[in-house]
């Protein structure tokens, strides 16, 4: 069967940012400002991409405002003829640079929510007066009618506060809002036993946004990531391995999702050696787990085999130890008992929450 091209890509553009939220997906190993792309590396990567059939762009981090060059970036991506979409904290987007990047082309900004307060806010991200300078930013979108998604990461300590997260995004002016429960990679995995949701969260979660949606269609979209510890079935992660994103870390290393450098058998190419196309296509990172011949037998013999894929690799590996394996969130998993152990585990943490550290300067 042939290989479609991507349909996305997200681009980390540095591991830098001011917050340091304990759910950040980034990797514990974070690299540095010396380890980034230079702009013009990305904007040969965004014409590449263009070429082989991506629509969307999604700039990211870190925090992509941290990068002085995020301007000509931009332009770069809509110039390649990209949508584009800023994924920020909004911390470091002044007025000024946002008419910028407006005028540059950006056609969406996706803001992360932390809290709906400014003490929770604050603590989650450890980062004090984020919360006011995020309202601020979020003032400054909505004055400019940019089109805006609020992404808030749930778990265990704002959960609860979901009605108020969906009444903060009306007022906000969000079109869309994605309530995105805690996917336990990168710090989040460190993090797992204090951030994990407990089962009636989730219950009421779910209740509360079946109720959002039917009352506020039209004026607000949702997209709802549920906890998977709680479901009988995986998620068929990014869509499958290598069949519709692609994700491009700071220093140019290609991965068919964020968490994929930890499956240690893999080697992963660079943009800096190696053309976009080759890599999606042609490279044995890209073309170990896509489509269902690689699959275990538990999953080989499901009738949902061509839905989940077997689920996400970097899960697989995390909790039964084998990327090959069938993810252990899946009740047919002969893993699941370890997921089990997790929940248990969960229920009386002993390890005290991590805050994301900074990354190490070269000596
Ligand atoms: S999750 Fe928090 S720390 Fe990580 S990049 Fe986003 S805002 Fe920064
Ligand atoms: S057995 Fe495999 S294919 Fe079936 S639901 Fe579980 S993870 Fe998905």
């Amino acid at each position: 069967m042939s290989t479609p091209p991507p349909i996305a890509m997200l681009a980390e553009l540095t591991h830098r940012c001011p917050l340091a939220c304990p759910y950040c997906s980034n990797p514990t190993e974070l690299l540095s400002r010396e380890d980034e792309l230079d702009t013009d590396t990305w904007v040969r990567v965004f014409g590449e991409a263009a070429d082989m059939g991506v629509l969307q762009l999604h700039l990211s981090g870190g925090e992509p405002a941290s990068r002085s060059d995020i301007v000509d970036l931009m332009q770069g991506a809509h110039d390649a003829g990209l949508y584009t979409n800023l994924i920020t904290s909004g911390i470091g987007l002044t007025p000024r640079r946002l008419d910028a990047l407006e005028a540059a082309g950006m056609d969406h900004i996706q803001l992360s929510l932390q809290g709906t307060n400014a003490d929770l806010a604050d603590w989650i991200g450890g980062y004090q007066g984020g919360f006011d300078r995020k309202m601020q930013v979020a003032a400054a979108i909505r004055e400019r009618g940019i089109p805006l998604t609020l992404n808030a990461v749930m778990h265990r300590h704002n959960l609860d506060d979901l009605d108020r997260t969906i009444e903060m995004a009306v007022e906000l002016g969000a079109r869309r809002l994605e309530v995105a429960c805690v996917q336990f990679h990168g710090w989040a995995a460190d993090n797992r036993s204090q951030l994990l949701p407990t089962r009636e969260q989730t219950e009421a979660a779910k209740r509360i946004v079946a109720e959002a949606e039917a009352r506020l269609r039209g004026t607000l979209a949702f997209d709802f990531v549920p906890p998977d510890y709680y479901a009988d079935y995986p998620k068929a992660c990014m869509g499958g391995w290598g069949s519709a994103g692609l994700n491009v870390t700071p220093d140019g290393t290609v991965l068919p999702c964020h968490a994929a450098q930890t499956i240690p058998h893999l080697r992963f190419q660079s943009v800096r050696d190696h053309p976009l196309s080759e890599i999606w296509y042609k490279s044995d990172a890209f073309n170990a787990y896509r489509g269902t011949d690689w699959l275990p037998d538990t999953c080989q013999s499901c009738e949902r085999k061509e839905i989940d894929f077997g689920g996400c690799r970097c899960q697989a590996l995390a909790i039964a130890g084998d990327a090959g394996a069938t993810d252990p969130v899946c009740s047919k998993s002969p893993d699941h008992g370890r997921v089990l152990d997790l929940l248990r585990a969960a229920a009386e943490p002993e390890a005290p929450m991590q805050w994301r550290q900074p990354a190490r300067t070269p000596a």
